[in-house]
């Protein structure tokens, strides 16, 4: 006798949120990324570690454009983007759109020196997607809030620390209301001291169930938030499968010697 109607359902896969394809990037001569297919669904956090030089940067900034790919495919939410045959994108406002539900957060934290913080947060909500202010000003003392930063709206970023600057990029990030964020070593360029606050603040957004590609060093973290780990070596995905298993039962040699050296 079958039960079917009662049977538990296997719950339907998460939509993807980023999906990248025999990704690769050439600059001249030189082969940085030889065809690199990852995927993060809604609610991932795809942890991507690597050596200097591996082709991780290059990557996050191949999916949102600011580096034309050589060939592969992109897809974001669902929608691919229109590439020309030698990679470069086909529509400058689809590029933009795609780019802009993509917050971005590089080492180097690139708030402007010349506006306050809250100006930081609201300038592109304001002027470019014209967001009624008092709403973006709302949205940004909101998160500003969140990321620890309520008291710092008025101040210029030469006043804050590294670790407050950054809190202040990914709050500036989240006023985009993105779809995905991208942390390119987000902590790389900190004093040991001020990594804590900042990885507190990504460690809450993965906890609320945003969807995240962080590439990072710190391997404790990645190992405690991911809930996928890609390793890159040379401009390949040279192994991937989920925390436990990179972290704990590493395969590949590459790998084995790459965590000894960082860990
Ligand atoms: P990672 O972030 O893993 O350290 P990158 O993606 O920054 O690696 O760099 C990968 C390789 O690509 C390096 O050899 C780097 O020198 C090279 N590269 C990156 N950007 C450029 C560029 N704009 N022009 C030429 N070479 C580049
Ligand atoms: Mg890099």
């Amino acid at each position: 006798m079958t039960t079917a109607a009662t049977d538990p359902q296997p719950a339907p896969p998460r939509p993807e949120a980023i999906r990248i394809e025999g990704l690769q990037k050439s600059f001249g001569t030189l082969n940085v990324l030889k065809g690199i297919t990852l995927t993060a669904r809604e609610g991932d956090v795809v942890a991507v570690i690597g050596g200097s030089g591996s082709g991780k940067s290059t990557m996050l900034r191949c999916i949102n454009f600011l580096e034309t790919p050589s060939s592969g495919r992109i897809t974001i939410g669902g929608e691919p983007v229109a590439m020309r045959a030698d990679g470069s994108p086909a529509d400058r406002r689809q590029i933009e759109r795609l780019r802009q539900s993509l917050g971005m957060v590089f080492q180097q934290f690139n708030l402007w020196s010349h506006k306050t913080i809250l100006e930081n947060l609201i300038e592109v909500p304001v002027h470019v997607l014209r967001v009624p202010k008092a709403q973006a000003v709302a949205r940004a003392e909101r998160l500003l809030a969140r990321v620890g930063l309520a008291e710092k709206a008025g101040t210029y970023p030469a006043f804050l620390s590294g670790g407050q600057q950054q809190r202040a990029a990914i709050a500036r990030a989240l006023c985009m209301e993105p779809r995905a964020m991208l942390f390119d070593e987000p902590t790389s360029a900190l004093d040991p001291e001020l990594v804590g606050e900042v990885l507190a603040v990504i460690r809450d957004l993965a906890a609320e169930g945003r969807t995240m590609i962080l590439v990072t060093h710190e391997m404790k973290f990645a190992r405690e938030v991911a809930s996928h780990v890609v390793y890159l070596h040379n401009g390949r995905v040279e192994e991937e499968g989920p925390p436990e298993a990179v972290f704990g039962a590493p395969r590949s040699d590459r790998l084995k010697q790459f965590l000894k050296s960082v860990g």
